[in-house]
């Protein structure tokens, strides 16, 4: 009866958790507590008696033995006689329930990386860091209960018997297990899980990566130039030579790194390489291509979700863009044969950016741990985040013609200028001579709708902001959630022309 009143209050207050932690201010607290409930009344006896009973021992174990004496000395007050009802500790016999199987298995994990258990080879090895972990301090409970699990195996395979059962001992006595259910063991599922060491093209990769999400393109650049020498038929380098050429408006250069991967034998990769071309292509307004390539890409398998998205867009953009320097007759039917194959308009998300697609690692992710997030390219179709597009008075010469007269000659006779109209070069006054107007159809740099949030990006993910590379005239820092492969626009100060009464631009003329 006791027992079963001091387990309900281990239970509630964790009076095991606050022993095994063998924290002497927990301790202290606790039995401070008990003391508090057993003098406040309105407690049945036996509780009453439980209570500065495990109040007295965990006085008692933190060494408050002044306290302790208190206690006994009101339990002798209020229950007469009690050497006799005293016999067993109640302390000792608080058992604490080890974790479930899947939480054991999550701590497990969390040790192996804390101290690479899968890593102990040898019977020396094995024992040293069974040691190890049994000397560290660890959370008591839960965690405490695997680690001291993994060190009882690791001697175990060290075939230090003494070691085991000592540690198996403590396990039963803190724990409400024997030591002979502790069911499948934690080592060898480790081990098994120990994960495949990295190629070391896939590390250098995932390096260069890490040096463009720091903001060292540079370095970056160099990095995968080199590895592509000596990558063979692996196209990885390329594929992520693409996304920085994109990012970095060396359009050109992308198409080539993204077309020597749709030759990839990795249907995967190939299929990832023509989405991205297809967007490397509507950056330089080839529409044919670009259906054709997005194309390509649905003949590789089931359409991702960024074709999808990517097709939405493109006929959203079919629709306000009616110039017919733009589209052709042609690309508009291949298009509307996509979107219905895909039901893409239907699924279309205006807030969204175009979607490149990233490399993937083994696990599925994003090489290089990048965010998925990143991989949107918000950039105005219009000017590629420029914020200026070539001045459409003047077609970008920054001059025009004018019609002048000159003078020729003075017929002696009459005294009449003879002449003709002659034409001459004038500063453009559209753009005052600059060949460039700041692109009326974004939010600087970043298409319409899409500026809002991404001004917002920063505060939901706060980060240290990095530099970019400056624009044509223009230098900037963008926040590290618009990194390497998710190019912004590049503040440039100019204040943003609003839009006109159209919902989309349309066609820039020239
Ligand atoms: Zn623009
Ligand atoms: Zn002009």
């Amino acid at each position: 009866m006791q027992l079963v009143i001091a387990r309900k209050l281990n239970e509630q207050h964790g009076v095991k958790l606050a022993e095994v932690s063998a924290d002497k201010n927990a301790m202290n607290v606790l039995a401070g507590r008990f003391c508090q409930l057993a003098s406040a009344g309105g407690q049945a006896a036996d509780e009453c008696f439980v209570l500065w009973r495990l109040a007295g021992e965990l006085y008692e174990s933190a060494g408050s033995l002044q306290q302790a004496e208190e206690t006994r000395r009101r339990l002798a007050a209020e229950f007469g006689d009690i050497e006799e009802s005293l016999q067993e500790s109640l302390l000792p016999q608080l058992r604490l329930r080890p974790p479930g199987e899947d939480s054991q298995w999550r701590i497990a994990n969390q040790l192996q990386q804390r101290y690479q258990v899968s890593q102990a080879g040898t019977p020396e090895e094995k024992q040293a860091l069974a040691v190890r972990i049994f000397k560290d301090e660890h959370s008591p409970g839960d965690e405490e209960f695997v680690a001291l699990r993994l060190a009882l195996e690791l001697f175990d395979e060290a075939e230090r018997s003494e070691e085991v059962k000592t540690l198996g001992d403590q396990i039963s006595m803190n724990y409400e297990v024997s030591i002979a259910s502790l069911g499948e063991r934690l080592l060898p599922r480790l081990v098994a899980a120990r994960p495949a060491p990295a190629d070391p093209l896939t590390g250098t990769l995932v390096d260069a990566t890490k040096m463009i999400m720091n903001g060292d393109l540079k370095g970056g650049r160099v990095k995968l130039t080199e590895a592509g020498k000596t990558s063979g038929e692996d196209v990885r380098p390329d594929f992520l030579l693409g996304l920085l050429e994109n990012f970095e408006l060396s359009f050109i250069a992308a198409e080539e790194c993204f077309r020597k991967c749709t030759k990839a034998k990795d249907q995967e990769t190939a299929r990832r390489a023509w989405n991205n071309l297809a967007l490397v292509y509507l950056r330089q307004k080839k529409l044919k291509k670009t259906v054709d390539a997005f194309e390509k890409a649905m003949e590789l398998g089931e359409p991702s979700e960024e074709l999808v998205h990517n097709l939405g867009k493109l006929y959203a953009l079919k629709a306000t863009t009616t110039t017919s320097n733009f589209w052709d007759p042609a690309t508009k039917r291949s298009l509307d044969k996509l979107c219905q194959k895909t039901n893409a308009s239907a699924v279309f998300d205006a807030t969204i950016g175009w979607q490149l697609m990233p490399l993937l690692a083994a696990d599925g992710e994003p090489l290089g741990g990048v965010d998925r997030k990143l991989f949107e390219d918000p950039r105005c179709l219009f000017c590629n985040g420029l914020c200026r597009i070539p001045c459409p008075q003047c077609g970008g010469s920054g001059t025009v013609t004018q019609q002048r007269a000159q003078t020729m000659a003075v017929d002696p006779v009459s005294g009449r200028k003879l002449g003709r109209s002659v034409n001459v070069a004038a500063a453009c006054p559209a753009c005052r001579g600059s060949g460039v107007i700041l692109c009326p159809f974004c939010d600087r740099g970043l298409e319409k709708g899409l500026a809002r949030t991404a001004e917002q990006k920063p505060e939901e993910s706060p980060g240290q902001p990095i530099a970019i590379p400056p624009g044509p005239g223009q230098a900037g820092t963008v926040p590290a959630s618009q990194p390497g492969m998710s190019p912004t626009a590049q503040p440039g100060g100019q204040p943003s022309i609003q839009p006109g009464t159209q919902p989309f631009p349309q066609t820039p003329r020239r």
